[in-house]
């Protein structure tokens, strides 16, 4: 388990989290909860995580599109 700020393909801003929950609450399998107001996640738990961007009202959780690219270009070398 990570904490979401070293996620390869989820980022999170915790300037812009208000802590409001509804990330975790949406949260099915544990792959996001608060713990002593940190967000945590795991992003190998089955996660509806289109849903969980969603949801959030800021915008703090987001695709890490660069990373999927880099991802995408090293394993296909292009
Ligand atoms: S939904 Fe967004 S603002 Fe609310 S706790 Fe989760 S990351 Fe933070």
């Amino acid at each position: 388990m990570l904490e979401i700020e070293s996620f390869k393909m989820i980022i999170y801003d915790k300037n812009k989290c208000i802590l409001c929950g509804a990330c975790a609450a949406e949260s099915e399998y544990n792959g996001i909860r608060i713990i002593k107001n940190k967000i945590i996640i795991d992003e190998e738990a089955a996660e509806d995580w289109e849903n969980i961007i969603t949801i959030c009202p800021v915008g703090a959780i987001n695709w890490n599109k660069t990373a999927g690219d880099k991802n995408c270009q090293s394993s296909c070398e292009i």
